[in-house]
């Protein structure tokens, strides 16, 4: 189920080309109607086609404003429930709200390196193309202290 946006919350993102809910979303979903013509608000984001949402909350996490909700699937968030994040520097704190008016927090650290600066293959030996062809993977040793399960660990094996 989609996001919507709070339009009294949503400032535009200050007249930006490109909002920060423009600039995150992996669908290009959230669009800034600047003249109001699409929705009747002029320098507010919508979601410009909400069927193609899949919920992954990257606009709920970046909006400044925190102006951005999501309508959950009923046997998820039944009517009423909310859940929602707030980005600290260092944390994030998801707030759940049941219908009955009970209210949960749950925080959590959250990674703080910056964007672009980790180096996903660092210290992992080259692929052998060669390999693809055999049975395994290069995790299949052990490796700086790590090692691939074994079958019998992950499966019932008879
Ligand atoms: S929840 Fe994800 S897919 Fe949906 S509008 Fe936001 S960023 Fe895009
Ligand atoms: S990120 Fe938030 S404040 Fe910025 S345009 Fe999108 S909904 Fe509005």
């Amino acid at each position: 189920m989609p996001t919507f946006v709070r339009t009294e919350k949503c400032d535009g993102c200050k007249g930006q080309d490109k909002t920060a809910c423009m600039y995150i979303c992996p669908h290009d979903l959230m669009k800034l109607d600047k003249d109001g013509s699409d929705t009747g608000h002029a320098m507010k984001a919508y979601n410009q086609e909400p069927e193609q949402c899949w919920e992954c909350y990257s606009c709920v996490k970046i909006c400044p404003q925190g102006a951005i909700e999501v309508r959950h699937y009923a046997d998820i968030v039944p009517l009423g429930g909310s859940v929602q994040p707030m980005r600290g520097s260092d944390s994030i704190m998801w707030t759940i709200k049941f219908r009955n008016g009970t209210i949960k927090r749950f925080k959590f650290p959250i990674r703080t390196t910056s964007e672009g600066s980790i180096d996903n293959y660092g210290g992992k030996p080259m692929p052998k193309m060669a390999d693809l062809s055999t049975p395994g993977m290069f995790t299949g040793t052990s490796m700086n202290g790590y090692r691939a399960g074994k079958k019998e660990e992950l499966i019932r094996v008879k």
